[in-house]
């Protein structure tokens, strides 16, 4: 994937469409991946955090999220030909859901927010299923329940709307908790995982 880099983590420069078939090849490809639509504040917290530039560095896919990303590539001289938001990253890949039944998991927003937006985004798309939806209030001891939960279900997206960075450390510790026997399960077919902050507030209208 072509990337640059901004602030000292790399950035892909596909534009919305080309993330959509990008993702779409991780799924049929298999295995676990990350999507991170990386923000100004995500990049700078970054900085600052070895752990977030870590996890960047080691996503399956970064997008430019937020004009300013788009300004500080073109300082480089890097064309970068659209910014790619976590909620129009997710209306899509939700479209391309309905057509290919792919099973979505829905973590955060405030209690029955995730469920409410489930449902109008079913109504939306009736071919695409809804493996489960969780609240993001949950107490440090649900965690568990949570993960093994997702694990179980093996959604094919897993969208977590908890706030960033917070949402994408999440999901890396998610994935860092899978043992090497889930891990050769999931392989079979590809599952992904992204942060879209208050996208389900959105949804859920
Ligand atoms: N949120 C959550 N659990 C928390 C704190 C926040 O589920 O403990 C949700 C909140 O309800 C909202 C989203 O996380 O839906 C954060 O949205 P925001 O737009 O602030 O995300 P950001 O732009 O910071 O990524």
């Amino acid at each position: 994937v072509p990337s640059i880099y901004i602030l000292g983590s790399p950035v892909h420069t596909l534009t919305l469409q080309e993330s959509v078939q990008h993702i779409s090849k991780l799924l049929e490809r298999g295995g676990l991946h990350q999507i991170i639509t990386a923000n100004p504040e995500i990049l700078y917290s970054a900085r600052k955090d070895e752990d977030l530039q870590k996890l960047i560095a080691g996503a399956s896919l970064v997008t430019a999220d937020g004009i300013g990303v788009v300004w500080a590539a073109r300082q480089q001289g890097e064309k970068l030909r659209e910014r790619v938001t976590g909620i129009d990253l997710m209306a899509e890949l939700l479209t391309v859901a309905g057509s290919k039944n792919w099973s979505c998991y829905f973590l955060g927003a405030a209690p029955g927010v995730a469920e409410k937006a489930g449902q109008k985004i079913k109504e939306l798309h009736p071919g695409l299923s809804i493996a489960g939806t969780r609240h993001g209030y949950f107490k440090k001891e649900e965690e568990q329940i949570i993960i093994e939960e997702i694990l179980e279900k093996k959604p094919q997206l897993l969208f977590v709307g908890l706030g960033a960075p917070r949402q994408e450390k999440w999901i890396n510790n998610l994935f860092k908790t899978v043992t090497e026997k889930q891990a050769r399960n999931l392989q079979q077919a590809g599952h992904i995982a992204m942060g879209v902050g208050g996208s389900f507030d959105v949804f859920a209208g």
